[in-house]
């Protein structure tokens, strides 16, 4: 088990991964009905889940050509979103080809795996109580605290002690027995006392509440939706900085670069 489990994180971080965790499936007890890992992938037992690091300093392109000479200044969020998601969309696709390709070596030997989507495909939307259709089969931040990679802060984002909010996150179930990481026990975000900047996206946040899984406890905002004019400069009162605030703000591993 430790040979294939050591075999299988080298090979995450030869091919680019950041960082790498495995949880076991019982640490998944109380997903919801149909997102267990073995109601996905029979046989199922392990998690693998990778992070890469996304720059502060795509972040901070919210402060780029705001005096252009050449860009329209009602066309200039258009323009910084671009840097965004030209990492968000390369940071996914880079993830999802070392999931798949870990998914090949895994099934190589026996082991069926299930790698998913890194996310951010909308889809559905049909539901009254869910018009936002952001729907996955999979958590990856859920599988992400049960792979000992992080917590939940209170901004919602899965917070490493290395990079803070600044990375994405990719899963892959796997019917191999893996040696599982420790859950982090210490506290990482910093909360509302000592930090509380997320908050002040105060139309994204609600209610704090206690949080509990995998026996690690964590204070959560409930999340009212993404607020399109409060950050994203769809709106040129825009009143915060940084084209995506929650991530941007946070002081967490904000020095990583
Ligand atoms: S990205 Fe901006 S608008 Fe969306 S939840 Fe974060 S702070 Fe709110
Ligand atoms: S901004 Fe502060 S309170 Fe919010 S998640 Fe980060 S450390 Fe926690």
């Amino acid at each position: 088990m430790q040979n294939l489990t050591e075999q299988v994180k080298n090979l995450a971080l030869e091919k680019g991964a950041h960082l790498v965790g495995i949880a076991s499936v019982d640490r998944f007890e109380g997903a919801p009905r149909g997102h267990h890992p073995e109601d996905l992938l029979p046989g199922a037992k392990s998690v693998i889940v990778i992070a890469k690091r996304f720059f502060q300093t795509i972040l901070d392109s919210d402060k780029f050509c705001t005096d252009s000479e050449v860009i329209p200044p009602d066309e200039v969020w258009d323009v910084q979103q671009t840097m965004f998601m030209f990492m968000y969309n390369t940071l996914n696709m880079h993830m999802q080809l070392i999931g798949v390709e870990m998914s090949h070596f895994l099934s190589e030997q026996d082991y069926p795996s299930l790698p998913f989507p890194a996310g951010g495909y909308t889809v559905g939307g049909k539901s009254a109580n869910f018009p936002g259709g952001r729907y996955a089969f999979f958590s990856h931040r859920h599988a992400a605290v049960a792979a000992g990679l992080g917590e939940m802060g209170l901004n919602n984002l899965l917070l490493t002690p290395q990079y803070g909010p600044r990375i994405r996150l990719h899963s892959t179930i796997t019917t191999a027995e893996l040696m599982p990481d420790p859950v982090i026990e210490e506290q990482i975000c910093l909360g509302e006392e000592e930090c509380g900047l997320c908050l002040k996206a105060e139309t994204c946040y609600g209610e704090i509440y206690a949080f509990e899984m995998c026996g690690k406890k964590m204070q959560l905002a409930e999340f009212q939706g993404c607020q399109k004019d409060l950050c994203k400069r769809s709106n040129p009162e825009a009143p915060l900085p940084y084209i995506r605030y929650c991530i941007g703000v946070c002081p967490v591993g904000k020095n990583s670069g």
